[in-house]
Order: C-alpha cells, then sequence, then structure tokens
C-alpha cells in the first residue's frame, strides 16, 4: 500500500487518541480535544474498550491493530503523544472484568485506573519518547484526567513542559480570564481546568505556579466531577458502620487537590474534602488516647 500526501498541505497531529465504540460518545471526544486546543490536530482511532485493547491478552489481535496504527500514526503524522479516552459504564471494559462496574463507582475508577496506567506503559515500552494522557469520561461527558505512573517522557520534568514560553506576561488579563471562566459558580471539569492553567503559562507568560495561584484567587475549587470522585474514594475507606478517620480525610484532601489541578490550598481542600464526606453521609472516627477521643477534628471543620 502506498499513502500519498500533498506536499503543499502536509498532514500533522501531535496527539494519538484512543476512544471507544460505544454510540453514546460521539462527540465528546472532539469537544474534549477542542477544549484542549488541539481541534484539527489529532488522529483518533475507535476501538473498544478504549486502553483495554491495549492489555487484554484475550484480544491479540486488537492490541497488534491498535499499535499498527499508532506506529502508521507516528509516521504519517508526527504524533507524539498518546490520549487515551475511556469512559464509564463501559460494555467492552464490564464484559472484561466480570461484572457491571458501574454499581460501584469508586471500583470503577480504580478498575479503569489500573488498565489506563498498564496502556501507558505499554505505548512507552515501544515509544519511549512518547507522552501519554489517561483519561476517564463519564455519562454527562466530563473527563477526568487520571494520575499516570508511566505517562511523562524519560527525563522530561513535569516543569519543562510548563516553562513559560516568550508570551508577554499578563497576569491581570489571566485573573480576568479565570474570573470569567467561573462566573456564577461555573466550575470547569478537570480537562477544561488544565487547559485553563495552561492558557496562563502559553498565553499570559505566567509560571504554572503563578497560574495556579491566580487560579485558586480568583475563582472556586474543581468542579462537580471532582467532588464525587472524592465522595467516591472517601466511602471506600469508611468502616462497616460508615465512619472515616483523619487520615483517609488527608489522603482525600491530596486527591481534591490534584483532581482540581492544584488549584486549592491544602487547608482549603481539607475543609471541603470534611464537608463532602458529611454530605455523603459519612462519619468521622473518635481519635486520640483516652479520655481525649473526640471527633472534634472533623467537627471543627463544619463550623
Ligand atoms: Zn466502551
Amino acid at each position: 500500500m502506498t499513502i500519498q500526501q500533498s506536499p503543499a498541505t502536509p498532514s500533522v497531529a501531535d496527539t494519538f487518541v484512543v476512544s471507544c465504540i460505544d454510540p453514546r460518545f460521539v462527540e465528546e471526544p472532539a469537544q474534549l480535544l477542542r477544549a484542549l486546543g488541539r481541534a484539527g490536530r489529532y488522529s483518533e482511532m475507535r476501538i473498544a474498550g478504549a486502553a483495554l485493547a491495549a492489555v487484554n491478552p484475550a484480544q491479540p489481535a486488537w492490541s497488534t491493530a491498535l499499535w499498527d496504527n499508532l506506529a502508521a500514526s507516528r509516521q504519517l503524522h508526527g504524533v507524539r503523544r498518546v490520549t487515551f479516552l475511556n469512559h464509564r459504564d463501559c460494555g467492552a471494559v464490564n464484559a472484561w472484568a466480570g461484572r457491571k462496574l458501574s454499581a460501584n463507582p469508586a471500583d470503577e475508577l480504580a478498575v479503569h485506573a489500573d488498565l489506563l496506567n498498564r496502556a501507558a506503559a505499554e505505548v512507552r515500552r515501544r515509544h519511549p519518547d512518547m507522552e501519554v494522557e489517561i483519561t476517564l469520561m463519564d455519562l454527562d461527558g466530563a473527563v477526568q484526567v487520571l494520575p499516570c505512573q508511566h505517562c511523562a517522557p524519560q527525563g522530561l520534568r513535569a516543569e519543562a513542559v510548563e516553562a513559560p514560553l516568550a508570551a508577554q506576561r499578563n497576569p491581570k488579563a489571566f485573573a480576568e480570564l479565570v474570573r470569567l471562566r467561573t462566573a456564577h459558580g461555573a466550575q470547569p471539569d478537570p480537562a477544561q481546568e488544565r487547559a485553563l492553567l495552561a492558557t496562563g503559562v502559553r498565553e499570559h507568560g505566567l509560571t504554572a505556579e503563578e497560574a495556579r495561584q491566580i487560579r485558586a484567587r480568583h475563582g472556586g475549587p474543581g468542579g462537580a466531577a471532582a467532588e464525587r470522585d472524592v465522595a467516591a474514594y472517601l466511602s471506600t475507606r469508611a468502616d462497616k458502620r460508615g465512619r472515616i478517620g483523619s487520615a483517609d480525610v488527608t489522603a482525600g484532601a491530596q486527591l481534591y487537590r490534584r483532581l482540581s489541578g492544584g488549584a486549592l490550598r491544602e487547608q482549603d481542600a481539607r475543609v471541603r474534602t470534611v464537608r463532602i464526606a458529611f454530605g455523603a453521609g459519612l462519619e468521622p472516627r473518635a481519635e486520640g488516647f483516652w479520655p481525649f477521643r473526640t471527633q472534634g477534628w472533623f467537627n471543627r471543620h463544619l463550623a
């Protein structure tokens, strides 16, 4: 097979998107890539279970198709990044896991996070210089970027990617943008959050830390999707009587900060996490040495 390209209009892309064949999600991947500022600069492959195709030994032909297409897109379009876009309530992943994962959102998140991390490692084994993003889409189209242990290219530090370009430094203009985006209580989802911070760096000449500080000062914290995931996490930590300890709140607050792109200060994240726990019907475990065992660590945050 020969593939002809017009030299006048070279076909270039910087991202190879792997999404699922589920007919409920036809528009969403395009919307996400637009939000990330990559409209028209990605090539997309749809395959059942998305990241599942990279790591499912029961379907070797699917893995082969995925790796062959990635190699082809690299050669033809020069892609340097792979974005895996899994989604909740995925029939292919449910069938592979042998249970209806959506019955337990925290379990579902854990299964997808594991699949996606392994898929990222497989990409990096074949293409050590490629960057990988792993994401999970909700049924309402909100996308969560998941923590990834295998995603950054070797030797490439996050700071290097976020280093400000030659843009004119303009923190006021970025603060104005943040206020607009979060006006009337609107809260961006994690992908939009990242795109917003990236805009502060690329177009307003800020460092990543400055952009985060401005974001925290001029807008609210991460959106409903983040709160739902923190609630799901906390409920997995609760004992049989629905009680959690302060260490669970600390871990929940760290998760919340990650999900909101680091826009929240530690103490604010902790207060919000306690409120989320309270809203989810969870109760504090008494902590400290008798006779000083107390639930005050929890109640302080609800005042
Ligand atoms: Zn699916």
